[in-house]
């Protein structure tokens, strides 16, 4: 009976040990360790009017620090993030360090400055986004930015009262919605019938192909034509060439793409308000994990 029990305990013991030191880590671990080492870190890229070229705001786009990987692309890891929910306070992070940064900067910001985050589906069903919405927007003199949520489409956004009423709280704050990668989804059309959207993002697959592709230039005119009918404001995404930038003047607000600028870091970003000009593109390189 002692040897017994001497052997399970040595188990037990042997167990604790492999579970503190060598078990490998869950992408979820990773995910949480990350979030509390602030490795998720943002970047900015511009968004600018489509005639005249000033800058009218930004995107916010998440990239991940890692420490011996460098810098990682979002689709590598944030449809994990989402899958566990840990994007909800990866966001919320994210939110949070921008409008410090940025507030400090405020001064150096047009009226009406667009800050647009990615949303996902899971926070959208979340009523924490209020209070980090509400949050955003205290940091800044009133009006000085515009909150623009933009919606991914990774993941079936469900219209339901729970959303709705989410979402309509986020109206009387002044907060926008824009649908992100307009036309690629399984569901775009049917959010435009059931939320009350102010944006919509044309993707970067139609807008890409504009000069080379007539089919292309159909469905984003077509586009443009549905958006100006229900009076959404329209943002190109993905615009990397002069030919594309003509061809999309005085038919969307806004452009958005290398051509105009490309992602850099905040700090970098609110560096190059200073001049009041759009950020020059930077080149900045993305070395996915391999
Ligand atoms: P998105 O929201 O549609 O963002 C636009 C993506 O296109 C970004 O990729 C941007 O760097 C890239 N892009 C911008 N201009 C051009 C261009 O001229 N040509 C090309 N080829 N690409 C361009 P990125 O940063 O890798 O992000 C990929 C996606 O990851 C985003 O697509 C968004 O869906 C998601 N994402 C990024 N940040 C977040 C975040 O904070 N939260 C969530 N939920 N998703 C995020
Ligand atoms: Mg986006
Ligand atoms: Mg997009
Ligand atoms: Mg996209």
């Amino acid at each position: 009976l002692t040897i017994l029990m001497l052997l399970g305990f040595s188990l037990i013991i042997s167990l604790l040990v492999w579970w503190l030191l060598g078990r490998p880590r869950s992408m979820e671990g990773e995910l949480k360790r990350a979030l509390r080492a602030r490795e998720f870190v943002p970047y900015l890229q511009p968004l600018v009017a489509s005639d005249g070229g000033k800058l009218m705001g930004a995107e916010v786009l998440m990239r991940w620090q890692h420490p011996t990987c460098g810098l990682i692309r979002p689709d590598l890891f944030i449809p994990q993030a989402e899958e566990c929910g840990v994007i909800v306070p990866m966001t919320a992070q994210l939110m949070q360090t921008v409008a410090q940064q940025l507030a400090s900067w405020q001064d150096k910001l047009p009226d009406g400055f667009h800050i647009g985050f990615n949303i996902s589906a899971v926070h959208c069903r979340d009523f924490s986004l209020l209070a980090q919405c509400r949050a955003f927007l205290a940091h800044f003199i009133p009006g000085r930015v515009v909150l623009v949520l933009e919606l991914t489409e990774r993941e079936l956004l469900v219209a339901d009262p729970h959303t709705l009423s989410l979402f309509r709280q986020l109206d009387e704050m002044g907060v926008k919605l824009a649908i992100d990668d307009f036309g690629t989804g399984h569901s775009s059309l049917v959010y435009l019938q059931q939320f009350r959207v102010d944006y919509l993002k044309i993707d970067k697959s139609f807008i890409g192909r504009i000069g080379t592709e007539s089919l292309s230039e159909h469905i984003v005119d077509n586009v443009i034509d549905l958006g100006s009918r229900l009076g959404v404001a329209l943002i190109a995404e993905g615009v990397e060439t002069r030919q594309q930038a003509d061809y999309l003047r005085g038919k969307v607000a806004y452009l958005q793409g290398y051509l105009l600028g490309r992602p850099v870091p905040l700090p970098r970003f609110c560096g190059e308000l200073r001049s009041s000009a759009p950020p020059t593109p930077c080149g900045v390189e993305l070395a996915p994990c391999p």
